[in-house]
């Protein structure tokens, strides 16, 4: 059974969305669509389509909305139980999901640009699992590998701080109107401080318990 509602997870890049959205699914019953992580999988596996999207990432663009929304639609397979995480990040695609799907609400993760620069400038992420660590916040304790599973940790292209400046110029430019356009929907938490502490305000918000 899945919770019957479908919800968008927005904020700038490092805010916290992947982190709390993954939370937010071990714990309940959502399915993650997270457009990241599907583009660099895509990557990883030589697709076609995540070739193409593969320059305008590595310069902290936004890729080509037409593509984003195919890939999207190619992974909903049922009306509701989603957690869309880094989509929609522009009005086009927030309009196509319009079209394709009901959203209940949307989470804005609210983290100052301060913040946002230093836990993205000292992000490690496992090859293997997925695992995120920080290098000063939260290092793994086996080094440059994963606590987790052993796998090689590495630092994403796009989080090289030139790149960081301007992926958070196109999220004040692109993203941040659809703050006004989900205005009735708009739950606003302070992404700021401990992970857990976070989630249990996120979890809150959204009545889950
Ligand atoms: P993320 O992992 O969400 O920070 O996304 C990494 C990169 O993938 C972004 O900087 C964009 O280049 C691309 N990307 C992810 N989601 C989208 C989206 N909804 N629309 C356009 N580009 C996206």
């Amino acid at each position: 059974m899945d919770s019957g509602l479908n919800l968008i997870f927005l904020g700038a890049p490092g805010a916290g969305k992947g982190t709390q959205t993954k939370k937010l699914i071990d714990k309940y019953h959502f399915i993650h669509l997270s457009t990241g992580d599907l583009l660099r999988k895509m990557i990883q596996e030589d697709d076609p389509l995540g070739v193409k999207a593969k320059a305008y990432m590595r310069e902290g663009q936004l890729v080509p909305d037409a593509l984003i929304i195919d890939i999207i639609k190619s992974k909903m397979h049922q009306g509701t139980g989603y957690i869309f995480d880094g989509f929609p990040r522009t009005l086009p695609q927030a309009q196509a999901l319009e079209k394709t799907t009901h959203i209940d609400k949307v989470v804005y993760l609210e983290v100052s640009d301060k913040e946002l620069i230093g836990r993205l400038t000292g992000r490690r992420i496992c090859r293997n699992c997925g695992q995120e660590y920080h290098v000063s916040f939260q290092p793994s304790k086996k080094g440059m590998n994963c606590d987790k599973c052993g796998g090689a940790l590495y630092q994403r292209d796009d989080d090289k701080e030139e790149v960081i400046k301007k992926r958070l110029e196109v999220f004040k430019s692109q993203t941040a109107p659809l703050l006004k356009f989900y205005s009735k929907k708009l739950i606003k938490v302070d992404g700021q401080g401990i992970v857990n502490e976070v989630f249990s305000k996120i979890v809150r918000e959204l009545s889950l318990n």
